[in-house]
This record gives C-alpha cells, sequence and structure tokens, in this order.
C-alpha cells in the first residue's frame, strides 16, 4: 500500500520548516500499518514561491464576501518556503526513508502554464492535481460557515457541473500526475441527483490526460462518510484502466495511513492488484501488498 498525499501541517497553523524527524515519524506510522511508501504532498498555496505567483488570483470574483474570504484564506496559508520544504523532503529519501516528494497542486484557471514553470525547477516525484474551490468558493471547507452557506444559495447539480468542469481543464493542462480526491464535491454532503454523468467525465478526464487517480479515507472524516471515490467511481475508473494511488490527506501524524486496510479492502472488491507509484514523474506500478506475511 501507499499513502500518497500527506501534509506536514494542519490548516490554519502557521508553518514551521519541516524536519527530518517529522518525516521520519510519518513514514515510521505508515510503515507500522503496512504502508511501504508515502509521498509527502503539502500544498503548493503554503509556500511564499506560490505566493508571489498567484496573489490576486481571487481579484475578478464578483461576490465581495467570498473575494474577501479567499484573500484572507491566502493570507493565513502563504507563509512557508518551498525550498526548505524539498531540501527536506530530499533529506529524508537521501536517508534512506520510504518517503517521495510531492506537491498538491490546486487548479489557477488560465495561470497553470507559470505554476508548471515554477515546479519544474524543483525535482518532483509526483504532483497531485486538485480542486477546493470553485471559482473563490472553498465548497469542501466545512469549517467555513460563509462558505458552507453557499450550498443553500446555489443549486446544487450546477455545482457538481462547475467542479467536474474545474477536473476537465485542470486535467487537459497536464501540469498534474494523480487526480487528488476525485469527487472532493461530495465532502459537505452534498451529492447531484444524477451523479453517473459526472462519474463519466471525471474518467474520461483521467483517461485522456493520462493521469492517475486517487482512492482516499479522508472522505470517511468527512461528512460525505465515505472514500473518495464513491465506489461506482471507483469502479469506473479501475474498469478503464485509471491507474489508481491511495491516500489518507492526513494534515497531522495520527492520521497518516488511516484506513488503509479499508481502502484495501475496496480494491479487493475489484481485483485491482496494482498501485501507481511515481519517481521523478513517471508512473511505476507496484502491487497492492507487497509485504510478506510474518508468521
Ligand atoms: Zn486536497
Ligand atoms: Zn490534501
Amino acid at each position: 500500500m501507499l499513502d500518497y498525499h500527506l501534509h506536514l501541517w494542519p490548516h490554519g497553523q502557521r508553518d514551521t520548516a519541516p524536519t527530518l524527524e517529522e518525516v521520519a515519524a510519518y513514514c515510521e506510522r505508515a510503515r507500522s500499518v503496512g504502508v511501504e511508501e508515502v509521498a509527502l504532498t503539502e500544498h503548493l498555496f503554503r509556500f511564499r514561491q506560490a505566493d508571489r505567483l498567484l496573489r490576486g488570483f481571487w481579484a475578478d470574483e464578483p461576490d465581495a464576501a467570498l473575494r474577501a474570504s479567499m484573500a484572507a484564506y491566502w493570507d493565513e496559508h502563504a507563509h512557508a518556503d518551498l525550498d526548505d520544504y524539498v531540501a527536506c523532503v530530499l533529506s529524508a529519501k537521501d536517508a534512506g526513508l520510504p518517503v517521495v516528494l510531492g506537491l498538491e497542486v490546486d487548479y489557477y484557471r488560465g495561470r497553470m502554464d507559470d505554476v508548471a514553470a515554477l515546479l519544474a525547477g524543483y525535482p518532483f516525484d509526483v504532483l497531485l492535481g486538485s480542486v477546493h474551490w470553485i471559482g473563490t468558493w472553498r465548497f469542501d471547507d466545512i469549517g467555513d460557515a460563509l462558505s458552507m452557506a453557499q450550498w443553500s444559495v446555489r443549486d446544487v447539480d450546477a455545482a457538481w457541473d462547475d467542479y467536474t468542469s474545474a477536473i476537465e481543464e485542470l486535467a487537459a493542462t497536464g501540469t498534474c500526475d494523480v487526480l487528488a480526491h476525485p469527487d472532493l464535491a461530495k465532502a459537505a454532503g452534498h451529492r447531484p441527483g444524477a451523479p453517473e454523468e459526472c462519474w463519466d467525465r471525471l474518467v474520461e478526464a483521467a483517461v485522456t490526460s493520462g493521469m492517475a487517480a486517487e482512492l482516499s479515507s479522508a472522505g470517511w472524516r468527512k461528512p460525505a462518510a465515505e472514500a473518495y471515490p464513491a465506489p461506482p467511481l471507483l469502479a469506473r475508473f479501475a474498469a478503464r484502466g485509471v491507474p489508481l494511488t491511495t491516500a489518507s490527506d492526513a494534515h497531522c501524524l495520527a492520521d497518516v495511513a488511516d484506513r488503509s486496510a479499508d481502502l484495501a479492502a475496496l480494491l479487493d472488491e475489484l481485483e485491482v492488484g496494482h498501485l501507481r507509484a511515481f519517481r521523478a514523474r513517471r508512473g511505476v506500478d507496484v502491487a497492492v501488498r507487497t509485504r510478506v506475511p510474518g508468521p
């Protein structure tokens, strides 16, 4: 098993420089439950380098309250140094820890060439592609009342259509390797009347872009109360041969490799025997279970 989606810092926490000890603790916790390799995938928007590139992307949001909310959210998060983060993970790799260097990258419409140019300067193994906001609406920020109130104002089917379109656009840019939490729009518990059309479009986006898709336990910790993706969407990915990663999306040590056995069970049901690992952004297939059972 893999845990290919890990954050060092909880949202809202002021970032401290990452340490080798933190990375080692993540690896050890993963290994203790049979997860052989992890990817650290901090949010791009936590770094000052992203701030310089992307600050103000919310300027054309017509809703003043959402615009101000995104500006405040951004200011709260964009403090860390990308060079320090990369150096820390590389030193962990050099020390022999089973970790690869990743990043979670949001979709910034019209700016992904600039994002790709920034990221090309670093030796990333894997880039996760995510949509956490529609325009500037943080539809999955369940702790934020302003964001959650939008679910009462907007049409749920339209929100899902917008979400799916953003994923399609992100995939088409070719910037990232893995579609993170593919049906994240359900995080707060809101689902479209007929999800099949969105599911088919999400699968098509992965197939045509060559991206892998992530199977994540994080949805179980949210009102959605199921893994990302939903079982019928996971089955569609598997049926089309989309490579899969497994992930916890932990933002703290306690959640590292969360419910990895439950993820393995979902893969077993679909007879998926391999996962997609990455080295220098090239996919490598690994068996779902590589550990020899003990006596
Ligand atoms: Zn995410
Ligand atoms: Zn994440």
